[in-house]
């Protein structure tokens, strides 16, 4: 069973066919990871209760937690206003990070030389 075609009709993938997925947590909304799902990876996604990807670096599909127990249990899955994203909302088991950070942002803050306040960015 593929994935359904309404679905896949709303997907704008790219060369490779896939879109880029955002993890955020449930209940606190912190963004854990990003991976990458081509269709197949989506309706597993949409159809097992866990998060699949698919590996661009091993060429495989990746089950989150299937080797390191840290699953991820899906809520939610939207797609962007032009198909090209997708947010999967889950409870995160553990760290969502392979460093065993609990997101994959936590240790990469880059330096903000100028921060904009409410309506300055407009200008
Ligand atoms: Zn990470």
């Amino acid at each position: 069973m593929p994935l359904d075609p309404a679905v896949a009709r709303r997907l704008k993938r790219d060369p490779d066919g896939l879109v880029c997925a955002v993890v955020q947590q449930h209940d606190t909304r912190d963004v854990l990871m990003v991976g990458w799902m081509d269709d197949e990876a989506l309706h597993r996604t949409l159809t097992s209760g866990r998060v699949t990807f698919w590996s661009r670096s091993r060429q495989e599909y990746w089950r989150k937690g299937d080797t390191s127990g840290h699953a991820q249990l899906v809520h939610a899955v939207a797609l962007d206003c032009d198909g090209d994203a997708l947010v999967v909302t889950v409870d995160q088991v553990g760290a969502a990070c392979h460093t065993g950070d609990r997101t994959c942002f936590d240790a990469g803050a880059l330096p903000v030389t100028a921060v904009a306040v409410a309506g300055e960015g407009d200008r």
